[in-house]
């Protein structure tokens, strides 16, 4: 109250780490956040995982960036292997915003001014606002000139988004996760919600209770076993081979669903013949699942009157992901399960805000809302829309980034809250991409390891200090609320991306995110009847929505595909094998990921102290019998070697993994997974292959 020395408030916001989007409520002590509760989203109903919970405190730790730095003439650029991030920064004084910004943008302009627009690349990030991805790719297409602009979708389901937009002219999901509380059969493949979806896991976890049966296929164990009615493991990078065995017995037993396919698809006969010959049998030795299990699948999905298909990183990130999800698009398609409640394909989205950073345009060969760059008339649009003349050319990806870097065409950066010295695989190869950087511009919370290769670091916001919405994996765009007030001189990304353009003379005036929102309402169809008025009101509102007085739709595509003729398409595929398959020297499968308490590279919940107690080091997590067989006991350390490098690690126990592989998160720097993974592209998706490297183990041996 007033004159009281003490102020408790509450602030309703969204859970800033996963793509489920849990909605939570900041309890405020004066200015401080005290602790945060589960609030009544759509997507949780209350309910909250360990980082929505414990995960806050990263906010105000003390490495937290509050002034703007410049790097001090003379000292090289690199990873600094004394860096301490309690002592003051050797490599980098503090300025003011003035001076910083001149000279972020300025470095920017003289590299355009000599070497042309394609000379720059920017990476924007799932991690911030619907209104500051727009103001991102606004600023690199219209400032800087080019297309060159992307965010890590390219890393997580790019190419799941390619198949979606390929085979049904949509790469959002078809049905929420809430549907599987309606569907009779639901597939989980590549996915550990348990882990990654926490929340959503708990909706897998009732719908199986009220009768739903749960399948899942994936190579790994997992939590979730012990609520599937099947349980299948197969053999890694043996997806596609599982997959075409389950079609082909789709197709000859007769089980599909031939009304829905003759209304609403096209190419069925092409798919028909592709999987002509990929009998179980012939299948089984390509994918280690028994002839009888992979019918067996095959019969419960297309004979259950409602079925959904739930996938997450273990089909996306292959060379051959993007085929992965034809496939399950294909096993939808031929059954006709979309469309209708209990039904639909859900790729579980990663970041809290990646469906919306993809949507709003941080993608190098899309213009906001999937409109192809190359499409004149799309195009004319926002010409309009932003008064200036716009590249026709789709821009580079991330991992295009770092070869045209070393190639010499890229040769300055703005990266807002993207980590590739830790996310992007082939690590040595990324970092001295970013070493050779001439000018390199970071907007961050910390000095982060691609911070260290900066010119100027800008002090960011963390998403408790900032207004703004985000879009979860079921399409609900919802609104998060300012609770902190920002550190130092800390400012939100937002206004800094603007003093950006301001000094590329673009002329933005934006008072508050809600003036960004209105200016992407024009031409994003997506957020039709979705005001800032109503996301105030209600706090979550799905996408597509038919009116400002009626709900969005949870299930799309009832009536038809937004695609020519509104006819969804097969898209027929081949299995190949991993692009570095194992062999004598390196007989062992590397697969990397997250962990519960871990999110991605780490800056935020390694430096949460309750997460980061629960899991504090490196580990790799093996089967018993691929221990026993190294001589290693759990807890000792050992090394893993790729074509590309050695991480030393300490061993864990996990009886869920199959033997002949090894599991490693990629949050741990001093243990840097991606120095090991293998950068090779999917050809649609251009997404690398981080869940199969070749590998070898050995045991630590102390000097
Ligand atoms: Fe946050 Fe995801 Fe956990 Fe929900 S499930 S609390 S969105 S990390």
């Amino acid at each position: 109250g007033h004159g009281d020395s003490h102020s408790q408030r509450q602030v309703d916001s969204v859970c800033p780490y996963c793509g489920v989007g849990c909605q939570l409520t900041y309890h405020m002590n004066n200015d401080a956040l005290a602790y945060v509760e589960g609030r009544n989203g759509p997507a949780n109903q209350g309910r909250l995982c360990v980082k929505g919970r414990f995960g806050f405190d990263y906010v105000s730790h003390p490495a937290r960036l509050t002034k703007p730095l410049l790097r001090k003439p003379g000292v090289a650029k690199g990873l600094d292997p004394s860096f301490d991030p309690a002592k003051p920064l050797s490599h980098f004084r503090e300025a003011s915003w003035e001076e910083a910004l001149d000279v972020a943008a300025s470095g920017l302009r003289n590299l355009k001014a000599a070497h042309g627009p394609e000379a720059l690349a920017g990476f924007g990030s799932a991690k911030c606002s619907n209104e500051e991805a727009w103001l991102f790719q606004k600023l690199v297409r219209t400032g800087f000139g080019s297309n060159n602009v992307d965010h890590c979708t390219r890393l997580c389901h790019a190419s799941s988004v390619a198949a979606l937009m390929e085979c049904l002219g949509s790469g959002a999901v078809t049905a929420s996760f809430m549907q599987a509380l309606e569907a009779d059969v639901v597939i989980l493949t590549g996915c550990n919600p348990a882990v990654n979806h926490p929340v959503a896991a708990t909706f897998f976890k009732q719908a199986a209770k009220r009768g739903t049966e749960i399948i899942i296929l994936d190579p790994r164990g997992q939590a979730l076993d012990a609520y599937a009615s099947l349980s299948v493991r197969f053999t890694p990078g043996g997806d596609v081979s599982l997959f075409n065995a389950l079609l082909h017995v789709i197709i000859a037993e007769e089980l599909y669903d031939n009304a829905y396919i003759q209304a609403h698809t096209e190419g069925f006969e092409a798919l028909k013949n592709s999987v002509a010959h990929s009998t179980p049998e012939a299948m089984s030795v390509l994918c280690g699942v028994a002839p009888e299990t992979l019918r067996e699948v095959a019969r419960r999905y297309a004979n259950a009157e409602k079925a959904m298909i739930f996938w997450g990183m273990g089909i996306s990130q292959h060379t051959h992901g993007t085929d992965n999800a034809r496939c399950l698009i294909s096993l939808a398609l031929a059954c006709g399960h979309t469309g209708r409640p209990g039904t639909g394909l859900h790729p579980l989205r990663g970041q809290n805000n990646v469906q919306g950073a993809s949507d709003a345009g941080l993608i190098p060969m899309v213009l906001p809302d999937y409109q192809p760059v190359g499409d004149r008339q799309l195009r004319a649009a926002f010409e309009e829309l932003w008064n200036t003349p716009l590249s026709a050319e789709p821009g580079l990806t991330v991992v295009e980034v770092m070869d045209a870097i070393h190639a010499g065409s890229v040769r300055g950066m703005y990266i807002l809250g993207e980590n590739p010295a830790m996310s992007d695989p082939d690590l040595t190869h990324a970092r001295a991409a970013l070493g050779k950087l001439e000018h390199l511009v970071v907007q961050d919370l910390f000095v982060t390891e691609t911070a260290q290769f900066a010119d100027v670091i800008l002090p960011a916001s963390a998403w408790p200090e900032k207004d703004g919405t985000v879009t979860n994996t079921n399409r609900q765009v919802q609104l998060g609320r300012a609770a902190l007030p920002l550190p130092g001189d800390a400012k939100p990304d937002w206004w800094i991306i603007q003093e950006i353009a301001k000094r590329f003379e673009l002329g933005w005036n934006y008072a508050h995110p809600q003036e960004v929102f209105v200016e992407m309402q024009q031409s994003m169809a997506s957020f039709n009847h979705i005001s800032w008025a109503r996301l105030v009101r209600e706090g979550s509102v799905t996408y597509p929505c038919p009116a400002e007085d009626l709900p969005g739709q949870d299930v799309v595509f009832s009536d038809a595909f937004p695609r020519k003729g509104g006819l969804a398409k097969f898209s027929p595929t081949r299995p190949l094998p991993p692009d570095e398959p194992v062999d004598d020297a390196y007989p062992t499968v590397l697969t990397t990921g997250r962990q519960l308490e871990h999110w991605h590279t780490g800056s935020m919940t390694r430096r949460s102290h309750v997460l980061n107690a629960l899991e504090p080091d490196a580990v790799a997590s093996l089967s018993p019998g691929e221990l026993n067989r190294l001589g290693v006991v759990p807890g000792e350390k050992l090394t893993i070697t790729t074509r590309r490098g050695t991480i030393t690690l300490t061993a864990r126990m996990d009886s869920k993994i199959p033997d002949g592989m090894v599991f490693v998160p990629f949050a741990y720097a001093e243990a840097a997974a991606n120095l090991l993974t293998n950068p090779a592209l999917d050809p649609y998706g251009k997404i690398p292959e981080f869940k199969y490297a070749a590998c070898r183990l050995a045991p630590l041996v102390s000097s």
